[in-house]
C-alpha cells in the first residue's frame, strides 16, 4: 500500500476539523452542561448525542471482535461510501474501480464527487477476474470496490480474487459485506489487523432488521477511521438511533433465528421458482434475496404490481437481462408471491 499521506487528498490530510462542545469535554461525571447552547428543558432529547458514539461502539466491538478504534458508524453504509470518495479522490483527477454489476451507490457517489468510475464486468457466473481488475488500475486509482455477497447477483465473490487484489493494489480495497450474515463464509474482518488497505462495510439494515434507524459500519485501520471521523458531520448518528441500536444489541441472538428462517425460506422459494412457467434461470444466492431470469421481466413485474406485490426489476443492469431480484420475506409474504405467480397464465 502507498503511504496514507500519498493516498489522502491534501486538503483532507491538512484539515483542521470542527470541534464540537461534546468533543472538547469528554468526561462523564459533570452534571451541569452549559457548553453547547442547548435548551435545558425536554430531557433527554434536548442534548446533543455523543459525536463518536462510544457506548454503541463498545457494544459493536464486543459482538464483532474488532476494537472500537477500528469502527466508524455512519448514517447507513451510504455515508462511509461517500466519505471514502471525499477523503481519497480528487474530483476530476482520481478514479475508482469496481466490479459490474454491483450496488448502485458506488457509481452514484462517484458521479456526485466527479470521480471517474471504472466498471470491470463480471463473468457469466458473476465472478471477477483479478487480472482484469488490476489491468483497470492506474496511478490515479484510489479505491477499488468489491461487494460480497454481491448485489444484485446474490453470490459470494471468490475469496482468492479479493485477496489477490488486496495483495497487489496499492490503494484502498473496500469489501461491502452488507449481506455477510447470510453468506456462510467468514467475514474479511478477520484480516483487518493484517491489511492496512482494507475497509470492510457492514450494515444494520439487512440481517439486523434496523433499516429504519439508518446505521452502517465501516471497519478499517485506526488511521483511516481517524480521518473519517475528522470529515464526517459532527453529530452524524442521532441520539434516537444510538439508543435504539443499543437496545436492539442487548438481544442480538434474535438475528440468528431470523437468519435461519430466511435461509430456509430462501431454499423453499427458490425450489418453487424452479417449477414456475415463467422461470428461465435461478442464480445461486448467498444473501437474503435471489436473482431470477424470467421470460419477460417487465410483464412479470407489472403483473405482480397489480397484485400488490413488489419485487425489483433489474433488467437494465449489466448481465441481468430479464432478471428480477426477489427479497426473501416471511412465509406468508413468500406464499403470496408464489401463489400469484402460479396463477399467472
Ligand atoms: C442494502 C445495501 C447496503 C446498505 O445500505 P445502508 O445505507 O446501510 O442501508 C450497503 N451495501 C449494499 C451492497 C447493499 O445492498
Amino acid at each position: 500500500m502507498k503511504d496514507l499521506k500519498q493516498l489522502v487528498r491534501e486538503n483532507i490530510w491538512t484539515l483542521k476539523p470542527y470541534t464540537s462542545a461534546r468533543d472538547e469535554y469528554q468526561g462523564r461525571d459533570a452534571h451541569v452542561f452549559l457548553d453547547a447552547n442547548e435548551n435545558p428543558y425536554n430531557n433527554p432529547i434536548n442534548r446533543y448525542p455523543d459525536p463518536l458514539q462510544r457506548d454503541l461502539k463498545q457494544s459493536i466491538a464486543a459482538i464483532k471482535g474488532v476494537p472500537a478504534a477500528n469502527i466508524f458508524l455512519g448514517n447507513g453504509s451510504d455515508e462511509p461510501i461517500d466519505l471514502l470518495y471525499r477523503i481519497f479522490c480528487n474530483p476530476g483527477i482520481d478514479n475508482v474501480v469496481a466490479i459490474e454489476p454491483t450496488y448502485g451507490m458506488y457509481g452514484v457517489c462517484a458521479d456526485i464527487n466527479n470521480v471517474e468510475y471504472r466498471r470491470v464486468l463480471l463473468d457469466e457466473t458473476f465472478q471477477p477476474d483479478a487480472g482484469k481488475l488490476l489491468a483497470a488500475i492506474d496511478n490515479h486509482t484510489k479505491l477499488l470496490f468489491f461487494c460480497s455477497p454481491n448485489n444484485p447477483s446474490g453470490n459470494n465473490i471468490d475469496r482468492e480474487v479479493i485477496e489477490k487484489v488486496l495483495d497487489s493494489f496499492d490503494g484502498i480495497v473496500i469489501v461491502d459485506e452488507a449481506y455477510i450474515d447470510f453468506a456462510g463464509v467468514p467475514s474479511f474482518l478477520e484480516q483487518l489487523s493484517l491489511r492496512p488497505n482494507l475497509v470492510v462495510l457492514q450494515t444494520f439494515s439487512k440481517a439486523w432488521g434496523m433499516a429504519g434507524i439508518r446505521l452502517g459500519m465501516a471497519f478499517a485501520s485506526q488511521e483511516i477511521i481517524t480521518i473519517m471521523n475528522k470529515v464526517k458531520y459532527p453529530y452524524n448518528i442521532n441520539l434516537l438511533t444510538q439508543q435504539r441500536a443499543m437496545d436492539e444489541l442487548m438481544h442480538y441472538e434474535r438475528i440468528e433465528e431470523w437468519v435461519k428462517a430466511i435461509l430456509s425460506e430462501r431454499a423453499r422459494v427458490m425450489e418453487e421458482f424452479a417449477k414456475l412457467e415463467c422461470t428461465v434461470k435461478i442464480y445461486k444466492s448467498d444473501a437474503n434475496f435471489f436473482l431470477v431470469r424470467v421470460k419477460d421481466a417487465l410483464a412479470t413485474y407489472s403483473y405482480l404490481v397489480d397484485k400488490g406485490i413488489i419485487v425489483r426489476n433489474r433488467s437494465k443492469v449489466a448481465l441481468c437481462g430479464n432478471s428480477l431480484r426477489i427479497t426473501v420475506g416471511t412465509v406468508e409474504e413468500n406464499n403470496a408471491l408464489l401463489d400469484a405467480l402460479k396463477q399467472k397464465i
